[in-house]
């Protein structure tokens, strides 16, 4: 569109992407079929910061008929090519790694720190791993007398939310464009403009015209139409069970494969033996990164009798260091904050005791969506604060009488999606972690890895994002006997 979209961000070295008035269709800014538009507001001044088109069913017709007529193309390109388009978009977007820190601080409110860490670094890390697994995975395999051959799903629908905003893009285009898919993407309405800087990224990486595409636009709108649409061969979503379970169906109903990567209210099981003040303090950074708004946090502690009482001494202490404005963002809308704090006083009417936070603004915040970050004790497993996701930098601390116990508290809740088992030593806590029923689980303060499969069991989800697995979700396989 030609204008000059990047201003400089106050206090943070990078530049804010402020948004194309347009849509990225077949390798270049078109504009959309109708006039709407959503402006994008920082979180924490409540401004104003850029406006993006709301696109409708026409523009998202448009780009899957685009992204099917790519789809020959992409799937014939040589996996080692289409892996060199991947590092070539690895390093553009590390190039670019300030202004990203500084677009998603702006549109999602996270800290400048934690922006620049985790929301610019983790989806470079992410491109990084498919750019090799595109290029080192096998595409073909001898099975006794056949030959399986590995081929791309085709064109992709993508939908993303909001609380990562370019990892959950980069999870779902990265290893579909490692796979040979062509993509359709529609991000968060809240947090568009960090996807329209990958849509330059990866037209600045050579990706060819078609291959991905960009439609931003309302959920029900844009969204729902590249969920219904024929041609798309794949859904693949992240965001709020209500809405996977409505997309899922509609899948089902087509016959078409789909991926659901959805909410969670996972459990931080704390054994005996375990180091208290470690699995108390870590517990709380988890959660509060990003202001509670991750569907893996680990929202649940479970703590034994004993040293229960100890355990909440030591988060409500803790908590005191996250101080909204500075260590702790806001939260991404007011609707959102409104929700959270929602949830703060239905604790509190639960019985459950406050032992830091509450639902009120912090104080001598009047403009931002600020949350307190609050710490329930005394509750029970069947509370609502206990059973439903919050989103928001909220702590629910249960009391359990033994192993047996804590096993049932935390595998009683509908969803799986993670967790973490603190435990005297590693193969202690390896037991545990086996009978829990969820997709991924922490040992002792484990380490993120990009190569770990990441998804949910039971409500929290359908398939696998990250490493070799994520891969596979892209991929369709056919085989030829000799
Ligand atoms: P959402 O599910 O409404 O939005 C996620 C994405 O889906 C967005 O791109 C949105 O535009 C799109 N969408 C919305 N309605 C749609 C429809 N009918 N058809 C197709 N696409 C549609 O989530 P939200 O309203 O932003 O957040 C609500 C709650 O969801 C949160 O409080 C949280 O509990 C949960 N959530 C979970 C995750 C996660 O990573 N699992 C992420 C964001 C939100």
């Amino acid at each position: 569109d030609g204008t000059d979209n990047r201003d400089p961000a106050p206090g943070s070295g990078g530049a804010i992407h402020r948004g194309h008035q347009a849509l990225f269709i077949g390798g270049q800014w078109v504009p959309a079929a109708g006039d709407g538009t959503i402006d994008v507001i920082d979180p924490a001044t409540e401004q104003v910061i850029g406006t993006v088109p709301a696109g409708t069913a026409l523009d998202v017709d448009t780009a899957v008929r685009v992204a099917r007529a790519a789809l020959p193309g992409w799937a014939a390109t040589a996996p080692a090519d289409r892996a060199a388009v991947l590092a070539a978009a690895r390093d553009l977007l590390a190039a670019r790694r300030e202004e990203v820190a500084a677009t998603v601080s702006a549109e999602l409110g996270a800290p400048p720190a934690f922006a620049a860490a985790v929301h610019a670094g983790l989806p470079t890390a992410v491109l990084a791993s498919y750019a090799e697994l595109a290029a080192s995975h096998p595409f073909e395999e001898r099975v006794g007398n056949s030959r399986v051959l590995q081929e791309p799903v085709g064109v992709v629908g993508a939908i993303t939310p909001w609380n990562y905003p370019l990892h959950q893009i980069v999870a779902k285009v990265a290893p579909a464009l490692a796979a040979g898919c062509t993509v359709v993407l529609k991000p968060a309405e809240d947090t568009p403009l960090v996807a329209q800087l990958f849509a330059d990224v990866l037209a600045a990486a050579g990706l060819p015209a078609g291959v991905f595409n960009l439609v931003t636009g309302l959920g029900p709108v844009a969204g729902q139409a590249l969920a219904e649409h024929p041609g798309v061969d794949l859904v693949s979503f992240t965001g709020s069970t209500a809405v996977g379970r409505q997309i899922g169906a509609t899948a089902g109903a087509a016959v078409k494969r789909v991926a659901l990567e959805l909410g969670g209210k996972s459990a931080n099981v704390i054994l005996p033996g375990a180091d208290l003040a470690r699995a108390v303090n870590v517990g709380l950074a988890n959660v509060f990164a990003n202001s509670g708004q991750t569907c893996s946090a680990w929202t649940r502690m479970l703590v034994d009798a004993e040293r229960y009482d100890e355990a909440v001494a030591i988060a409500a202490a803790a908590t005191a260091k996250y101080v909204p404005g500075d260590r702790l963002g806001p939260v991404v809308n007011a609707k959102q904050r409104d929700r959270v704090r929602g949830y703060i006083r239905r604790g509190q009417e639960e019985g459950a005791r406050v032992v830091a936070g509450g639902p009120d603004a912090p104080e001598g915040m009047a403009t931002g969506y600020y949350v307190r970050p609050t710490v329930f004790a005394d509750v029970q497993p069947d509370m609502a604060i206990a059973q439903e996701e919050i989103f928001g930098p909220v702590v629910v601390m249960i009391r359990y009488e033994d192993e047996e116990d804590a096993l049932r508290i935390a595998n009683g809740t509908v969803y799986g999606l993670a967790g973490a088992v603190w435990g005297a030593d590693e193969e202690s806590a390896v037991a545990f972690a086996r009978r829990m029923d969820t997709g991924q689980v922490d040992i002792n303060g484990g380490r993120f890895n990009p190569l770990a499969p990441f998804g949910g069991y039971k409500q929290s989800g359908v398939g696998r994002e990250l490493g070799a697995h994520g891969l596979a979700e892209y991929l369709q396989t056919k085989s030829l006997q000799f």
